[in-house]
């Protein structure tokens, strides 16, 4: 314990950077606060430019010597990594609830799990990753996967150790050094990461770890000669700002984005399991990018549907995201709620009726809301709320559903409720969207693609996906008899 370290719910969390395998404070710190009471948490090191040139410098040190370790001892640290994760659920789950409020019931059962899964998942499709060879006019086509270098990964606060260890694992996998930014306003779980990364034998600078606000640090990580990769979770104006800085040394983009997501509600479909998927869209409090916040719903069934969602919605508990009753949690910082409540207001002020909700409950909670008598070309119909604020519209026919939930500058997710499997095909090929759920939601396997359309992102991760981005991927080809003037 030192100084620098703040105890959270029983648990020790550094506050500084981890660079170099080594604790590194700034000068300069920002206060991190729980969303659960708006109570300050503590005061975290806040990096800026010096801190991001030796994040980086770490990086690229600890690069040959990692990129040179065998897959194999690659996937037993990955795998130690897993274990560590798995040794503190506890302490990682409620040190992630009382720093992003998301429930600390699904961090124990399955966000924390699913962070040790990221790990051994990565390990082991990195041990079968392969391409066979293949021949053109005998010579022989082998297809490997280099580590790329230098990794940035800079990530939201609205899952933050699940978005990181996303990202952090097949990079580690692929052979990269990694320089992990997490969110201001959640920061703890990478601080924790680190130390487990390191329990684990991870060599120092192969991960490190630099806090701060995106606007101060942000473009020190980006527009670094010596980074040759960059993953970004975050919201459409940080992705461009991030894709400026990175032209100038054309670094690889990944660009994860947001949503504005459509959940279709065909006449056909089991309403009861349509009212389940359209409650799940309050889920940590509306703060999911994959959430189907617009409601497309058959006219002759559009009566029925509303009021058994307003029935099921109102058995839901919101409250403090510690409690294992509780099913909504705090947004997660009373600016956020300031920007949903805006939303709405101005959707009520433009003719929107609120069948639920439509207000604030105090400073940290948001009363579930939908809304209803919305335009298609209506704000709250065409951008992001990144709250627990739904809206609900009818459609007539399936040509009109389909150029409903395709009318949006967004393209990360879609989620039918149909009884009709050929119906579930033709609408199907027809939305853009880079995952589709079929009468379920949120199903993600990690050999999945992953990604949006449109402004919802760029490019795709999950599986050989990630290997792609992460690696320089390099096609070697040998002439037949290559080898008979070279003695
Ligand atoms: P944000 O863009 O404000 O911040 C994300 C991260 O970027 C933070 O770590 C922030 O510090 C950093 N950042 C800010 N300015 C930067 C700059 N100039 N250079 C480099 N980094 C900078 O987003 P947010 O509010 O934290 O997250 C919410 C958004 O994330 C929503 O739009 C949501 O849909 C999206 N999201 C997408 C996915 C996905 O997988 N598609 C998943 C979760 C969240």
């Amino acid at each position: 314990m030192t100084e620098h370290t703040l105890t959270v719910a029983g648990v020790a969390v550094d506050t500084r950077h981890w660079i170099g395998g080594r604790r590194v404070a700034s000068t300069e710190t920002f206060t991190d606060v729980s969303p659960i009471d708006g109570g300050t948490i503590g005061e975290i090191s806040r990096g800026t430019a010096p801190e991001a040139a030796a994040a980086v410098a770490a990086a690229k040190a600890a690069f040959p010597a990692w990129a040179a370790t065998s897959r194999a001892e690659r996937a037993r640290i990955l795998h130690a990594i897993a274990d560590g994760v798995e040794k503190r659920i506890e302490e990682l789950s409620i040190v992630e609830t009382t720093d992003n409020g998301a429930l600390l019931r699904s961090h124990r059962r399955g966000v924390m799990p699913r962070v040790a899964h990221n790990f051994r998942f990565f390990a082991d499709w990195l041990l079968q990753l392969e391409h066979e060879d293949f021949e053109t006019r005998g010579h022989t086509n082998h297809v490997s996967w280099d580590p790329a270098g230098p990794s940035v990964l800079i990530t939201p606060w609205n899952a933050p150790l699940m978005l990181a260890t996303w990202k952090v694992a097949p990079a580690l996998a692929a052979g990269n050094t990694v320089v992990l930014k997490p969110a201001e306003w959640s920061p703890l779980t990478a601080s924790l990461l680190a130390d487990i990364a390191a329990e684990a034998g991870l060599p120092a600078g192969v991960l490190n770890v630099v806090q701060g606000y995106g606007s101060e640090i942000g473009d020190a990580l980006t527009s670094h000669p010596d980074v040759r990769r960059i993953s970004f979770t975050g919201s459409v104006p940080t992705a461009r700002r991030i894709a400026e800085s990175a032209a100038a040394n054309l670094t690889p983009l990944s660009l994860e984005l947001g949503g504005k997501s459509p959940l279709l509600v065909f006449a056909d479909a089991d309403l009861d399991l349509a009212v389940d998927l359209a409650v799940e869209q309050y889920d940590n409090a509306g703060q999911v990018c994959l959430a189907a916040t617009r409601f497309l719903v058959e006219e002759s069934v559009a009566e029925e549907f509303t009021r058994r969602f307003v029935e099921k919605a109102s058995t839901l508990t919101q409250g403090d995201p510690r409690h294992e009753t509780t099913d909504i949690g705090p947004n997660i910082h009373p600016r956020q709620l300031e920007k949903i409540d805006a939303f709405v207001q101005r959707a009520l002020a433009a003719g929107a009726r609120a069948v639920i909700g439509g207000h604030r409950k105090d400073t940290q909670y948001y009363a579930p809301t939908l809304l209803t008598d919305v335009a298609q070309d209506s704000e709250i119909v065409q951008e992001e709320v990144f709250g627990p604020v739904l809206t609900l519209q009818t459609f007539s026919t399936e040509d009109e559903a389909v150029r409903l939930a395709n009318d949006t500058r967004f393209g990360l997710a879609a989620t039918l409720a149909t009884g009709d499997p050929e119906r579930a095909e033709r609408v199907t090929a027809q939305l853009v969207a880079g995952t589709v759920w079929v009468n379920c939601f949120f199903v993600r396997d990690l050999q999945a693609p992953f990604g949006g359309s449109r402004h919802s992102g760029v490019g795709r991760e999950g599986g050989t996906w990630s290997f792609d981005f992460y690696c320089d991927v390099k096609n070697t080809v040998t002439a037949p008899n290559g080898w008979k003037n070279h003695g």
